[in-house]
């Protein structure tokens, strides 16, 4: 239920259609989405996101996050003809899933008139995420995962790419942080933020976030009120990481007694991470043997992880 109903905007006299606890505000439709677009732009010119020569590949799985960020910079930069915007769909292969959300973004990108590439899990590595939950009995995720990354970064660099723009959210990053902490693994804690520092090398395509300020909750509502198309569904695999859903429900549970609370910890680990960022040394990047994607190793965990399988 949104909190907020028959209660009139903080800033107009429309109805309110949601209370933002944390900062004590109403909104109605109009300066909601005012205040989303406000944040984001904010985001990106603070952080320095997108600048003037840049090409930006927006990772977009049809989900709400990708559609939101599709629909904000599509919004924001169409008429500058100094940012170029493409999209990039991967499709893992997950039936009954993933198909309604490629639909949608097929529709999505065709309606904004933006250029659209789809790769497949099966047709670029040859094998899909259905097929890797038959074989593994669990880490599914993870492998999901690292394919995904392995084959945007290669793909959006092949297309000329300056930047990838993806759709994590506060709720993403601060699940992260913690999961992060409780794992300890302080080397992926130091390369968050809203642009992650990923090890600098020439094949590496700068990742940025533009709606890393934005809880999961606003972003959901801001597609449905701008009427954004994306794909609802949750991904059956999802239970292959608990400690996510734990993570998960215990941020909302504290949200809810403490408003803002999300926000003060990411902000926190914004602040910390500078000061331990020099205590991890970047290792030497290499070019996989078999692949000759950037690598730390002689053989990259992708083309391992497909060798082991
Ligand atoms: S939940 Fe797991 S399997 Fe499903 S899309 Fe996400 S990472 Fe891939
Ligand atoms: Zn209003
Ligand atoms: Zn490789």
């Amino acid at each position: 239920m949104v909190i907020g109903e028959r209660m009139k905007c903080s800033f107009c006299n429309k109805k309110s259609i949601y209370f933002r606890k944390y900062e004590g505000h109403h909104y109605c439709e109009k300066h909601f989405t005012k205040s989303i677009e406000k944040r984001v732009k904010k985001t990106i010119r603070k952080n320095k996101l997108i600048e003037n020569g840049d090409k930006i590949a927006i990772a977009h799985s049809g989900g709400k996050d990708s559609s939101n960020v599709l629909f904000l910079l599509n919004k924001i930069f169409k008429n500058n003809p100094n940012i170029n915007l493409f999209v990039i769909t991967i499709n893992e292969g997950i039936k009954k899933y993933r198909d309604e959300c490629l639909k949608k973004s097929e529709n999505f990108c065709k309606k904004l008139g933006i250029e659209r590439h789809v790769f497949s899990f099966k047709k670029e590595v040859g094998i899909t995420v259905d097929d890797l939950t038959k074989k593994m009995k669990t880490g599914y995720c993870g492998s999901c995962g690292l394919l995904r990354r392995y084959l945007l970064n290669k793909k959006a660099r092949e297309l000329g790419a300056t930047k990838v723009a993806t759709g994590h959210n506060l709720d993403d990053e601060c699940q992260s942080i913690l999961m992060n902490i409780l794992k300890g693994d302080l080397l992926r804690l130091v390369r968050m933020g809203p642009v992650p520092r990923v090890v600098k090398h020439k094949k590496f395509v700068q990742r940025i976030k533009p709606l890393i300020f934005i809880p999961e909750n606003e972003s959901e509502l801001f597609a449905k009120i701008n009427k954004i198309p994306f794909g609802s569904k949750r991904c059956p695999n999802s239970i292959d990481n608990p400690l996510r859903g734990k993570t998960r429900k215990f941020l909302d549970d504290l949200e809810k007694s403490s408003p803002g609370i999300k926000y003060s910890l990411y902000e926190s680990a914004l602040k910390i991470v500078p000061s331990v960022k020099g205590k991890f040394k970047q290792g030497k990047i290499n070019y996989c043997k078999n692949c000759g994607e950037p690598s730390s190793r002689e053989i990259c965990k992708v083309c391992e992880l497909l060798k082991n399988l």
